[in-house]
């Protein structure tokens, strides 16, 4: 969900959130030389900051598809594009010690379903040994941030996959905790990634 000191993970997040990341800089400095209630908000946490936090996430019907409670909290730097674009926007208004619950749409979260990305793909093209079954989820690359694609069908010549992932389409709604809220150090920004306590890569 975020890179810790790995400049090679921190630029593919740039890279794959690239043009909105130079939109949001952008807005940055016109905010700054404006006045507005909308923007209020903004105006006076202009500091980037570093975020820790506990999520429950659910879907609408508040099954319960993730949480960091009893692992390790979250820790994201604003405006690097380490959690989703929604939650991040929300997150702007609360201090540490603030429990809030935020539900952010899905074309705020992972977009909205694509049924194009739905694809019969030939068996004997795809590097997986066994038998399929509908559900099976494979990552594309072996790396941890490549894209996923579902099992949605078997066929006699194929398989059905869809590469949308896995929650678009869904609303999702986060009860969240914040442990801690503090101002970016200038390496943390120019490394575009939090560091830890020791202050520096680690
Ligand atoms: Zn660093």
């Amino acid at each position: 969900m975020f890179t810790r000191c790995s400049a090679v993970g921190a630029q593919q997040e740039r890279e794959a959130n690239g043009s909105q990341e130079a939109e949001g800089r952008g807005n940055r400095e016109l905010r700054s030389k404006r006045d507005g209630d909308e923007l209020g908000r903004v105006m006076s946490s202009p500091a980037r900051r570093v975020v820790t936090f506990h999520y429950t996430l659910r879907d609408p019907e508040g099954h319960l598809l993730d949480t960091s409670t009893g692992g390790e909290a979250i820790a994201y730097l604003e405006g690097a594009s380490m959690i989703i674009d929604g939650l991040e926007e929300e997150l702007r208004a609360f201090e540490a010690g603030a429990k809030t619950t935020i539900t952010v749409p899905a074309v705020k979260a992972y977009g909205e379903r694509d049924d194009e990305q739905v694809r019969k793909v030939p068996r004997n093209v795809l590097p997986v040994e066994g038998e399929f079954k509908v559900g099976d989820q494979f990552q594309t690359a072996p790396d941890r941030g490549a894209p996923v694609v579902t099992v949605v069908a078997v066929e006699d010549d194929g398989v059905l996959l869809d590469a949308n992932h896995p929650l678009a389409g869904v609303d999702l709604t986060f009860e969240v905790e914040l442990l801690e809220t503090r101002a970016a150090s200038a390496a943390e920004i120019e490394h575009g990634h939090v560091h830890g306590p020791s202050g520096h890569c680690d």
